[in-house]
């Protein structure tokens, strides 16, 4: 038998564990968290539409149901010469490595004086305490923004989604409450087109958006530091805040800058179009944690982190059987997103022939959270799994 070891227990991690269960192929998933963490839908832990808990599942009841072995443990390095990983608690060998430890993020100077919704899980529960202080003091007002990483020219690990979203669900939520004129809602960003990347009919539509939610928008000058209840911007202007929001661009995750793998200026994961690491055979990286190739508007999402798990362990099954199909990731990248408002949505798709928006008032909502339900309860094999999804 291989000893095979996927690393990560998020969307990436867990998506090639399972798909290399199902090929007949027995894993051991490490992850440092015991749960993984619906990170689309995290986004109403703050307006209280989901708890902490409606937001993950227990890695343990995936394992029982997917026959993986699991350890939960951090990793610490990862020795390709050797083939070993090192574990805070101890140290593994492996035939066959999948990584997908996700990505690390761009600090700003004086992060401490803000929140991410992108970062550690539990910050998501801290927004939520520090917006219900604003709420019990009707007023006050929130700055909701993100950056970039000068290393990483591509900007494939921006992340504005979430920004955009918490702002328009923030905006609704303060609606309901009366609070909409009381509370000021900001938003910053470094690029003159923040979202530009989604394609141009839905940047265009941004601004209906930002008008409808009562937005006021700080966008084209780089952010300098975040102080204790402001944002400052390079050139010397700043946003006064109660409540900062910020979600760092992505960067390299620590373990694999020190691990000699090779890697992107960032500190992303070099793979081929099959998920393989560059000059390794038998290890694939999948997820946030490698370098995207492919058109200059793709974007880090979770459902390329599962098309990439698909594509890595199709490639890896068929190597293994002798048998000569492989599948590329690069063909399938594409940008979907059900951006949520709280009170409706948006699709938005962007892929080589076209980009297009699509509002969806009420019932955009409702999809989003039906995705949420479908991913919580299909991964539990509660429901089936949809060809494609
Ligand atoms: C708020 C938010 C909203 C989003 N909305 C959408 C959306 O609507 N649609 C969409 O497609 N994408 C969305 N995304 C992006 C999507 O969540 C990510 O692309 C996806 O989570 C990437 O999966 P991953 O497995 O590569 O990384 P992660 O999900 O970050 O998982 C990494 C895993 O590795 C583990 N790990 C990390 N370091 C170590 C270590 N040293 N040792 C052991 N384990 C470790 C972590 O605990 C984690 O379980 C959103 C992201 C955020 C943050």
């Amino acid at each position: 038998m291989n000893k095979i070891i996927v690393l990560g227990g998020g969307f990436a991690g867990v998506e090639t564990a399972i798909r290399l269960q199902k090929l007949g192929h027995h894993v051991t998933l490490v992850s440092n968290r015991d749960y993984l963490f619906i990170y689309p839908i995290s986004i109403w832990i703050p307006v209280k539409k989901k708890s902490f808990n409606d937001v993950k599942i227990d890695l343990e009841k995936l394992k029982k149901i997917h026959g993986f072995d699991l350890i939960i443990d951090e990793v610490k390095t990862i020795d390709s010469k050797t083939q070993t990983v090192h574990l805070k608690n101890r140290v593994l060998e492996y035939d066959y490595l999948f990584i997908a430890l996700g990505m690390h993020k761009k600090q700003l100077k004086g992060s401490q004086y803000a929140h991410s919704i992108c970062g550690h899980p539990e910050e998501s529960v801290v927004i939520r305490k520090e917006l219900d202080k604003l709420i019990a003091k009707k007023t006050g007002k929130i700055a909701i923004g993100f950056g970039v990483n000068e290393d990483d020219p591509s900007a494939t690990a921006v992340r504005g989604g979430p920004a955009f979203e918490l702002l328009f669900n923030f905006s609704y939520y303060l609606r309901k409450k009366g609070l909409q004129d009381k509370i000021e809602l900001h938003f910053f960003a470094p690029m003159k087109e923040p979202g530009r990347r989604m394609g141009q009919k839905p940047y265009d539509k941004m601004d209906l958006f930002f008008k409808r939610y009562k937005i006021i928008k700080h966008i084209g000058t780089g952010i300098r530091e975040i102080e204790d209840k402001s944002v400052v911007f390079m050139d010397g202007t700043r946003i006064e805040s109660d409540l900062t929001v910020f979600i760092p661009a992505g960067d390299g995750h620590d373990v694999i800058k020190q691990s000699g793998l090779p890697v992107n200026k960032a500190g992303f994961i070099k793979i081929n179009e099959l998920c393989r690491v560059k000059g390794l055979e038998n290890v694939y990286a999948v997820g946030d944690i490698a370098e995207l190739g492919g058109p200059k508007w793709a974007a880090k999402q979770g459902h390329i982190a599962e098309v990439m798990a698909d594509v890595a362990t199709f490639n890896f099954h068929n190597k293994i059987k002798g048998k000569p199909k492989r599948k590329s990731y690069w063909e399938q990248l594409h940008i979907v997103c059900l951006m949520d408002s709280g009170d409706g949505g948006a699709f938005i798709v962007r892929n080589r022939k076209r980009d297009f928006i699509i509002p969806l008032p009420v019932v955009g909502h409702w999809m989003k959270k039906g995705w949420g339900f479908y991913y919580k309860n299909s991964k539990l094999k509660k429901i089936p799994r949809l060809p494609g999804m």
